[in-house]
């Protein structure tokens, strides 16, 4: 099982800052294709989520180019399974979150991020009394 600090679910700030102001006139996001998903909603569920017709397309939760430049998403996490539904052509948009279910979301991943930051096996005391308050009192 792949640790969600593995994923990398963000970009670096500095990375989204250039995507924010030159992604677009730049035509700096690739196409990627969902084969992957193609393959497994095929294999596993070939129906489409919301009414039950004929799968036909892969939809996505966040879309693709607005998630990186305007989220900093990173677009290999974008491109995974848990960000797809299987969906005939006419409910492909349904799939679709909000923006604030997005920004919401953003916020839980973040935090769980710092959470396994301060967990973490790599990291050593020196971080974990760093944000827990004062050192241990060594007179004693
Ligand atoms: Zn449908």
């Amino acid at each position: 099982m792949v640790s969600l600090r593995e994923l990398r679910p963000f970009l670096p700030d500095d990375l989204w800052q250039v995507m924010k102001k030159y992604a677009g006139e730049y035509n700096l996001n690739p196409v990627r294709y969902a084969r992957k998903a193609r393959a497994y909603w095929l294999r596993k569920r070939p129906v489409c989520f919301f009414c039950k017709g004929p799968f036909e397309e892969v939809a996505h939760k966040i879309p693709h180019t607005k998630g990186v430049d305007q989220f900093g998403f990173n677009s290999d996490f974008l491109v995974m399974l848990w960000n797809t539904l299987p969906t005939c052509k006419s409910d492909n948009a349904l799939a679709e979150w909000k923006d604030d279910q997005i920004t919401r979301f953003k916020r839980g991943l973040r935090e769980k991020l710092e959470l396994a930051k301060n967990l973490g096996p790599n990291r050593g005391h020196e971080n974990s009394t760093q944000n827990k308050g004062p050192p241990p009192d060594r007179r004693a």
